[in-house]
């Protein structure tokens, strides 16, 4: 046995790495589908934000997402090689992209204007297929989606290509400018301005089979808005989509940020702390060094500001994050090196979490797990392995 153990050591812990927990994604999806109750998205884009694409897209399968949701067309097509077969939406195309190949592998595809539905019948030819085709109404937002003054045409035109055989008009949908804000006047204003779309395009005589408008927040904080499809993103992540007015969900965050220490050592009083000394020791005291910065996507505006966990206290970072590092204060103490940091976690043991960070350098938490990454690897546990969770009620 102990000759065994020798032989295989466990594996030292990464450098950085990120960790995600599999099993929280799922019971998060399978949460916030019970919620809504009615067809659930998860959207998967920008790498699962940061959890990883197809890792991300398979739990939230296995938890019932009858959809996938994506940006655009090469992370719906990477969805496809990763083996997905389910119904999965793109909404951002640039005219330079071939949709052929989006057509042939049966995703549905958003359009906002005629020039798009062009683009699209010219794919179908391609394709030797029909299209799914789902279409966008701007009720507000003022970024994607056919202004209302053109959505008469636009669906006139989308109705055509459906009797002659060019597409089936799959969907129609718009997307929220305020719903984290539940009391934001545009959240009603918008809604209206959707039922105003969907009868002009029932007058067209289109019946598509999804309309939708919620992301995370409206899905959970606006029943009204949920219609026959919710597209939920980062509460699958288990993260807040609007901090303060979230009713506890028992949302799990599934992302981990960790590194291990690279150093410890005293500082006397009177030292400053790296690049610009913005940070100076009124005491003498200890500091550690963490091996990653914010070219692996650790916010440099949360410099000096945010906390860490090193081998299981809350220490402050101290002076600017550096591209590859930064210091935090110890205070006295000197854990070795290779201890444990935790950037951020569930919280479950005291650490810091990704809203946390957020609250930090001034953003929101969708900004904190997308971007981290950089050098760090990523591994996937799992804290309710399926066979559980089958009885999980
Ligand atoms: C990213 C995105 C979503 C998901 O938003 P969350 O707030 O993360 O739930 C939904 N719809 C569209 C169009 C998006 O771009």
């Amino acid at each position: 046995m102990g000759e065994w153990q020798a032989m295989t050591p466990l594996p030292a812990p990464a450098r950085a790495e990120i960790v995600v927990d599999l099993g929280a994604i799922r019971h998060n999806v399978r949460r916030l589908r019970e919620l809504a109750g009615v067809a659930m998205m998860t959207v998967v884009k920008a790498d699962g934000y940061g959890h990883g694409l197809a890792e991300a897209a398979g739990a939230a399968r296995e938890a019932g997402a009858e959809w996938l949701g994506v940006a655009t067309i090469d992370e719906a097509l990477a969805l496809r090689a990763a083996d997905d077969t389910g119904r999965i939406l793109c909404w951002l195309t640039v005219p330079s992209e071939d949709l052929a190949p989006v057509v042939a592998a049966d995703i549905d595809v958003t359009a906002y204007t005629l020039a798009e539905l062009d683009a699209i019948r010219a794919a179908v030819a391609d394709a030797g297929r029909p299209a799914r085709l789902q279409l966008k109404i701007d009720t507000g937002l003022s970024r994607g989606g056919a202004p209302m003054a053109a959505w008469p045409d636009l669906v006139a035109a989308a109705r055509r290509g459906e009797q002659d055989g060019a597409w089936t008009v799959t969907g129609i949908w718009s997307h929220l400018a305020a719903s984290d804000e539940p009391d934001h006047p545009a959240n009603d204003a918008q809604e209206a301005v959707f039922h105003e779309a969907l009868a002009i395009a029932a007058t067209a005589g289109l019946r598509p089979e999804v309309r939708h408008l919620a992301n995370s927040a409206a899905a959970i904080l606006r029943p009204s808005s949920r219609f026959d499809l919710v597209r939920v993103g980062i509460a699958s992540y288990g993260l807040d989509p609007a901090p303060g007015h979230t009713p506890d969900l028992g949302l799990r965050p599934a992302m981990t940020a960790r590194a291990t220490l690279a150093l410890s050592k005293p500082l006397a009083a009177g030292a400053s702390v790296s690049y610009g000394h913005i940070w100076t020791a009124d005491r003498a005291t200890t500091v550690g060094l963490v091996p990653v910065g914010y070219a692996d996507g650790v916010p440099r505006h949360a410099s000096n500001v945010a906390e860490v966990q090193v081998a299981g206290r809350r220490r402050p970072i101290r002076g600017r994050i550096c591209m590859d590092q930064f210091v935090v204060d110890l205070d006295g103490e000197l854990p070795a090196p290779g201890a444990d940091v935790v950037l951020f976690g569930d919280g479950g043991h005291g650490e810091p979490t990704a809203q946390d960070w957020a609250e930090a350098a001034g953003t929101i938490s969708y900004e904190i797990v997308s971007r981290i990454g950089g050098r760090m690897t990523r591994r996937y546990v799992d804290s309710s392995p399926r066979f559980r969770e089958d009885h999980e009620s």
